[in-house]
Parts: structure tokens; sequence; C-alpha cells
């Protein structure tokens, strides 16, 4: 397929997308540059889309330090009146009610626009504001640390607990190679792992597409995979931050963030291995403990996941006793207190009653088993293009990133209970459910944690 993105004076244009895959195809509304030094033209890109005269920057002391302190400058230089919310703290900066309320109050009449200066935590903390003030937003990307930039949700946290909110993305989104190389090695970690997740993603996708018929689009799917390759060319420049390594991952990022606001749901970016981070970010959170960082999660989950692929493509799926198979089946009320168990009372009820499809009936297990069997060839062939995790665990090992859940922090029971259950934190199809629909769940857990 001839899917290449350009550039236009550093802004990043998307291909034409023809594709009859049946889902509609949206075009992003916003304005997204990458490239070395480009902060400077800020006044111009503003400038393109009337944002106003007044606007907020939101930073924090580091981010500060190496992009709000220049962005500021550059709009005064520009005409802009600019105020800066500066959220000052000790330790990481969090998403929580504290840093809402300090954006808040420093919102004063007549401001047109926000900036956030940072990743994540920022940048989710100004789409929430915006989106709930009406107020245009812009980015200044200060990390290749994960791919939420576009995103149209805002995780934050309330109390402790983690909430997502619907949010906004912004309208220019600056990506300024020189300042985001420059950002801490484990946020470049963190972004590496929410990228080759991709690959978990993908395939899961293809396994619902081809037992499932799910609507699956070719184009996001090979958009995502085209930049996550490319990516992996790339790993030199990407261990040494060169501009190169660093733009390559950018995009990656920004195309992941770009295909959900295209289909309008993240499908093609996040399947179990992100269920798996965001069940250890759950429990961590639940104990007053520090969740690992995002994408080194999803990346710690990927291998994982991936060993599971192994014993998938490996399985020769002939054997299967779908008489057995079904009287083996755990009632609907002992599968529910093992997923209430799994997840603690909190966060156990609301899985429950979000997904009220997880568990099937016999004839739909029935169903997806017969299709498994039936159409074997076909998936192990599109199933072909995933890495095998040597190879994965190979690649991580020479960017230095975390390979084992124990080095993010997580302990052997909470490895064990995401594997078992971090496929029920939503009905989208995984090998997972594959693996537990044919009564093998179990046993090919122990196998992965024991490989
Ligand atoms: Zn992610
Ligand atoms: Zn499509």
């Amino acid at each position: 397929m001839g899917l290449t993105i350009s550039y236009k004076d550093n802004q990043l244009i998307l291909p034409e997308i023809n594709c009859c895959c049946g889902v509609e195809h949206q075009r992003p509304d916003l304005d997204v540059y990458i490239g070395e030094g480009i902060l400077a033209g800020i006044v111009d890109y503003l400038g393109k889309r009337k944002l106003g005269k007044k606007a907020l920057v939101i930073a924090d002391e580091n981010t500060y330090r190496v992009a709000g302190e220049e962005t500021i400058r550059l709009l005064r230089a520009g005409g802009f009146t600019v105020t800066l919310c500066l959220l000052e703290r000790e330790e990481e900066l969090e998403p929580d009610e504290a840093a809402l309320g300090e954006i808040l109050l420093a919102l004063e009449q007549g401001i047109d626009f926000l900036v956030a200066v940072g990743s994540g935590s920022i940048n989710d903390l100004t789409r929430y504001v915006a989106f709930h003030t009406g107020r245009p937003f812009v980015s200044v990307a200060t990390a290749a640390s994960m791919d939420g930039y576009t995103s149209v949700v805002a995780p934050l946290l309330a109390r402790g607990l983690k909430v997502n909110k619907p949010a906004t993305y912004p309208q220019v989104l600056i990506c300024d190679l020189e300042i985001i190389k420059n950002a801490p090695y484990p946020m470049v970690i963190s972004g590496f792992g929410d990228i080759i997740g991709k690959y978990i993603a993908k395939a899961d996708w293809i396994l619902g597409r081809i037992i499932n018929q799910e609507a699956y689009c070719p184009v996001a799917a090979a958009l995502i995979s085209q930049a996550v390759e490319k990516c992996l060319q790339q790993l030199d420049g990407i261990k040494n931050r060169t501009p190169e390594g660093i733009k390559r991952m950018m995009e990656a990022l920004i195309l992941s963030g770009l295909t959900i606001l295209m289909l309008g749901h993240t499908r093609p970016v996040a399947s179990i291995e992100h269920n798996m981070a965001h069940y250890w970010e759950m429990i961590k959170l639940s104990r007053g403990e520090k969740a690992p960082r995002h994408g080194t999660a999803v990346g710690v989950a990927t291998l994982y996941a991936a060993r599971f692929y192994a014993l998938f493509l490996a399985e020769e799926w002939k054997t299967l006793d779908l008489e057995r198979i079904r009287q083996a089946r755990p009632a609907k009320t002992v599968w529910e207190k093992a997923v209430l168990d799994a997840y603690g009372e909190k966060i156990g009820p609301l899985i429950l009653r979000d997904n009220p499809g997880e568990y099937l009936d016999w004839p739909e297990q029935e169903r997806r088993l017969q299709a498994l069997c039936r159409d074997l060839r076909l998936i192990k062939e599109e199933l072909a293009f995933l890495p095998g995790p040597e190879k994965l665990e190979e690649v991580f090992r020479e960017l230095g990133a975390p390979t084992t859940a124990a080095e993010v922090g997580i302990d052997k029971d909470t490895l064990r209970k995401s594997l078992l259950y971090a496929k029920d934190y939503r009905e989208r199809y995984t090998v997972f459910k594959t693996v537990n629909e044919a009564g093998k769940l179990e046993e090919w857990v122990e196998r992965v944690l024991h490989w």
C-alpha cells in the first residue's frame, strides 16, 4: 500500500486515504509539526489557526525550563499576552484534582486558548480543562513518551483512583526534536514500549477479524505497521537519541494517535498489552504505590503477550475436545467472583457492569472454537508478521529497557492475575480469550510465567 506520510515546512501531511473497509474515516482537524528547532515557528503556526491573543501556558518546573520559558518568550515577542500556570511539585506531577484546580484558578477572564508544555500529564490536564471551558489548546511536546498527544480521553486521578474522562485534542501540536531528544531516557523507553505494543494490538485485531468478523481497517493497520517497522530500523538512533531516531518514534506515536481520531476507537493501537498495563496500574494505585510509566509497562506486557502468541502459533489446535471444554466451563457466578477478586471491590463491579457480553454462552464459545479450527491456516499466515518473544527481548535489551514485570515493580501474584484476567478488562477480543475459550488459559499462563 502506498501510504507515505510527507512534510511541508515541517508540517506532517497524511496520505490521501482511499479505503473501502466500510468504516467511516475522519480527517482529524489539527496541525502537527515535527522537526528540529521548530518551536521558533510557533507564532506562525498559531497564526494559521486564529486562536486569539491571550494565552495560558501550563507547565511544570522541568518542562518550563526545557521549553516553557522559550515558548512564552516567543509568544510575547509575537504580540500575545501570556499568563503562566506553573505546576510546582517536589515529586513527579500527577494529573489529579489539585493540578486541575490550579489550572482553573489561573484561568483568568479573557484567556482565549491554552498551551500545554509537556508530555502525558500536562497534556491530559490541559485537554480536560480546554474541553470543559470550551477553549482550544496547543501542545508543545517535550518527550516521545506515549501516543496520547492527540487523545480525546484524559486519564486523570480522582482521590487516587484512575478515571478516564472525555476531553479534546490540540489544534496545533509542535514536536521540536531538539527539545524532545533531551527528555530523560526512561521517557524514551516508555515511548518505545507504547510503540512495540502495536504488534500485539494488530495481532489481536486480525484474530478478532477472522474469528468474530470484527470491522478491520487495513489502511490504519498498514499506517501503524510501517511506522513501527521504521522505528525498529532506527534502534541505534533511538538509543543515541539522534534527531532521526527520535523523529521515527515521534512519527509512530503520532500516527497511532491520528489513527484513533481517524477511526474513532483505539482498536488498532491497544489490546491485551494495554489491558495488562492498566491492570498493573490499578493494582499499584489501589495500594497507594506508584504505578510504572505507561509505555514502559505496555512494553513489558508486550513481551508476555508475545510469549503467549508464540505458544498459540506453535499449537496445532487439532485436539479440541469440545465436550470436555463445555463440561469444564466455569459457571457465570464462579467467573464473576474471580473477576471481582482479581480487580478488587472498587473496580471489579465496574468491569462487570461495563462488559455485559464478556461471559459467553456455550453456542457462541463453540462457534468461535470452530472458527479457530476452520481458519487456522489463514490465521497463522496473517500472524506471520509477529516477531517472536526472543527477538523482541533482544531489542529491549539493546535499548536497556526492562523485560520483566519484577523490574517495573509488579509482583508475581499481580502478574499472574493480569495474565488470567486482564482479558476481562473489556470485551475487545484477544488471543487470551481464544486460549481461555479453548480451556487452556491457566495451563498456558503457568508456561508463560516459567518461560
Ligand atoms: Zn498506550
Ligand atoms: Zn479503512
